[in-house]
């Protein structure tokens, strides 16, 4: 049988199929996915194949296969082993919700979350919350920025998920995919969610640091079906995802207004920082790339402290 993995304690996995039934399954001896070092071998999302064994006239399932996965999340772990944990896979779409203030959000925050979420090969939506909340100045600021980010691609909703404005666009897009929301605490995402299905209590609130520490593991990320035809993947205390380690050079292959210019620098493996003839530069000068978006890659190539600080989101 196949089916999708909906929820993961650790040892058992909850594996729901086509037909909507779900089954109990858990893996025997040693399940390796080859090329990803991790601490988990399953993660929610996975389409797994498992067969039925009956025992104490209880039915579950022993997975044996996963199939390949079109992209996943992880989160780094914090011991030096730099074992990761997949947090979900296979993820049609994430909503980056951001707001101007109450909390703020930082573009150094959101280009990161861009660049990992390209790394990954997940499409991110940008969702503007709290709209209904905004003087003339702050929705102005909201603009600009969605005007930043739509000129390289990607797409920008101004919501209020307090007053429901936009959520239907939002739901929209969801239809037959697999989304998650995410974004710094406060932003609104557990309201979001209520909003869009409000039959469904999300623990998508964060637990307290306090509590976080050390129990990295007491938190699972679960997928739910929604009314509408769509499934949600829920991830308590998780903002983000972690970044795999990068080169230098790759960085602005998942800046996409860098990746589009860079065939016109002179050197070929120009990183657009002192060469002379980069193409990046010069659209810089010209005004045809964000200050805010070169800033942020002159951050993460750099590796500045602050990559150190959202390193470890969760
Ligand atoms: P989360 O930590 O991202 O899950 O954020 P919550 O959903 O818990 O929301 C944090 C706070 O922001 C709560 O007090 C919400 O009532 C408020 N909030 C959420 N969405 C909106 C919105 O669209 N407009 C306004 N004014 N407040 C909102
Ligand atoms: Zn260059």
């Amino acid at each position: 049988m196949t089916g999708i993995v909906y929820k993961s304690t650790g040892s058992w996995y909850t594996v729901k199929t086509e037909l909507g039934e779900s089954y109990e399954c858990r893996i025997k001896g040693k399940f390796r996915i080859k090329g990803i070092k991790s601490t988990n071998p399953i993660a929610v999302g996975d389409m797994v194949d498992f067969e039925l064994e009956t025992s104490n006239n209880q039915e579950t399932g022993v997975i044996n296969k996963i199939h390949d996965r079109k992209n996943f999340i992880v989160r780094k772990s914090v011991n030096l082993s730099k074992q990761t944990h997949v947090i979900a896979s296979n993820l049609d779409l994430v909503f980056l919700m951001i707001t101007i203030n109450n909390p703020p959000t930082l573009t150094s925050f959101i280009d990161r979350f861009l660049v990992t979420a390209e790394a990954y090969s997940i499409k991110t939506i940008l969702l503007f919350n709290k709209i209904d909340a905004y003087d003339k100045d702050t929705l102005d600021e909201v603009r600009y920025l969605a005007h930043i980010y739509r000129e390289i691609g990607y797409q920008c909703i101004g919501v209020s998920a307090k007053t429901g404005k936009n959520i239907d666009k939002v739901k929209a897009l969801m239809q037959d995919n697999v989304s998650m929301f995410a974004g710094h605490s406060g932003v609104g995402k557990s309201t979001i969610v209520n909003a869009i299905e409000p039959s469904l209590n999300l623990k998508t609130k964060e637990i307290s640091s306090q509590h976080q520490q050390g129990q990295h593991t007491t938190t699972f990320a679960e997928m739910f079906d929604l009314s509408f035809g769509a499934q949600i993947i829920d991830t308590p205390g998780i903002k983000g995802f972690g970044v795999v380690d990068m080169d230098k050079e790759e960085v602005g292959d998942y800046f996409p207004e860098i990746f589009e210019l860079k065939q016109h620098c002179k050197f070929n493996n120009c990183i657009h920082v002192k060469e002379p003839k980069c193409a990046v530069k010069q659209a810089l000068d010209d005004g045809e790339i964000a200050f805010s978006r070169y800033r942020s890659y002159l951050q993460i190539i750099e590796g500045e402290e602050e990559h150190y600080r959202t390193d470890n989101w969760d």
